[in-house]
């Protein structure tokens, strides 16, 4: 039953879309954005490393080995520098490269003669070309070349080359030092997958706070809903709750908005526009729960309809709102003496049923009677003109009977009051005179 009042797409729902689709979209941008940022810190970091530690080779290979690099013999060329052979000198490079955790290698022209690289096998790869990006730029470039991306031996190397040249200003080669790629990479990912799970995390914790304080009011809508949908099927009994109506906020108002339209709604069916009272359809509906109530606790109650007399003759001779003026004052007296002991409603034209709960017949009589003098003495003013009337009522106790043949009993009294003169109440027939049949 209380699936009936939630809806496909609730707000809830929406705000989960609204709220969440933006934040996982944020993060995702945040961790691209931070991945480039620290790779992009961690590049600058790493090529003032390799920029010195290439300087430091040079110097070192200079001091140990002074003279220019020349290539010599005649079957197996070998790289000479100076008068020294450092075609296997691996120590030139590995010193540095030990020292510092980077590969270094030594190039002459574009081929690399001594390295700290190895391959799979772990055989220096030697007599290894440049990539062509570097052999292209190299000998034209003094201040030296960068890259943050440069495939050696089918593995990606940050790479820095120091150009070298002979003491005629003839460019040789370069010393060239690397680092992986992937360590570095994988160290920007780290970092900043963890300032992005930081991020979710405080997101999460954020949609959890928006949500528990929605909660309320979502409670508050599911209310109104159930109590909108059960008064729009006509159910009269529908209650709002009051924890909606004493809310401060909106839903508050709406609920109070939604509560007076309900109310309004259900006078415009159960009471008559004119006289505001009861109308037929409604004192029907309050007989039987009075009568419910007898059936219960056996106590009594009393019917009665009156009749305003000549009340035709107030149209016909004053006109119809005169008549109506009459109407609501005579309702309103009405109202007044029976509101506190039962109730009263407009049962036709100039006809009113009134009920007295709980009251016998003798103390009901008595309080027509009261109704009736006090009419005598109302002075109904009409534009000036004073309008003056009296009523026939017609009083029954008898609880037992169906409504229909209690108030047809009523009518009948009202009938006798009529014909023996009006302006009175009626509360007995003698027999002999009973019109009943
Ligand atoms: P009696 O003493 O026998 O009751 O006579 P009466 O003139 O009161 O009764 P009758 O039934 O002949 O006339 C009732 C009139 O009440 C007729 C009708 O036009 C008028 N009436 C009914 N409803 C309204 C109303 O809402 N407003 C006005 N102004 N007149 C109404
Ligand atoms: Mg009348
Ligand atoms: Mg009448």
């Amino acid at each position: 039953m209380a699936d009936d009042f939630k809806v496909k797409n609730g707000i809830s729902q929406k705000l989960l879309v609204i709220v969440i689709i933006p934040m996982l979209l944020l993060t995702a941008v945040a961790t691209i954005i931070g991945y480039n940022l620290t790779l992009s810190a961690l590049t600058e970091q790493l090529k003032k490393e390799l920029t010195t530690a290439a300087a430091m080779t040079g110097l070192t290979i200079d001091t140990l080995v002074p003279g220019d690099y020349s290539l010599t013999g005649d079957e197996s060329l070998s790289l000479y520098k100076g008068e020294t052979d450092i075609t296997r000198r691996y120590e030139l490079v590995d010193t540095v490269g030990e020292a510092t955790g980077l590969e270094l290698s030594l190039i002459y022209r574009d081929t690399r003669i001594l390295t700290t690289i190895r391959d799979r096998e772990g055989l220096r790869v030697v007599g290894t070309g440049l990539a062509d990006q570097v052999k292209s730029k190299i000998n034209v470039s003094p201040d030296g070349l960068f890259y943050d991306k440069t495939l050696i031996n089918r593995e990606n190397y940050f790479s820095y080359y120091y150009p070298l040249y002979n003491s005629d200003g003839t460019f040789t080669g370069a010393i060239e030092v690397c680092s992986p790629y992937s360590p570095v990479a994988s160290l920007a990912w780290r970092s900043v997958l963890i300032t992005s799970g930081l991020i979710l995390a405080v997101m999460v914790l954020l949609i959890v706070l928006i949500f528990n304080h929605n909660k309320s009011s979502n409670i508050a809508i599911e209310k109104l809903l159930k109590f909108t949908k059960l008064a729009s099927s006509g159910n009269d009994s529908a209650e709002l709750d009051s924890s909606v109506i004493s809310r401060d906020d909106e839903l508050g108002s709406i609920g109070t908005s939604v509560l007076e339209m309900h109310r309004s709604m259900r006078d415009m069916m159960d009471k008559d526009a004119l006289t505001k009272l009861f109308n037929r359809r409604s004192a029907n509906r309050k007989l039987d729960l009075i009568r419910s109530h007898y059936e219960k606790d056996g106590k009594p109650y009393s019917v009665a309809i009156g009749d305003i007399d000549f009340f035709k003759k107030v149209n016909d001779t004053y006109g119809h709102d005169a008549g109506d003026l009459v109407l609501v004052t005579v309702a309103n007296l009405l109202q007044k003496h029976l509101k506190p002991l039962g109730f009263v409603a407009r049962w036709g034209g100039e006809e009113f049923l009134m009920v007295f709960d709980k009251l016998d017949l003798a103390p009901s009589e008595k309080e027509l009677w009261n109704i009736l003098e006090e009419m005598r003495a109302t002075e109904i003013d009409y534009d000036g003109t004073i309008l003056k009337v009296t009523m026939s009522f017609g009083v029954v106790c008898a609880p037992e009977l169906p409504q229909d043949d209690l108030i047809k009993l009523a009518d009948e009294h009202l009938y006798y009051a009529k014909e023996s003169g009006r302006n009175r109440v009626t509360a007995f027939i003698p027999v002999e005179d009973s019109p009943v049949e």
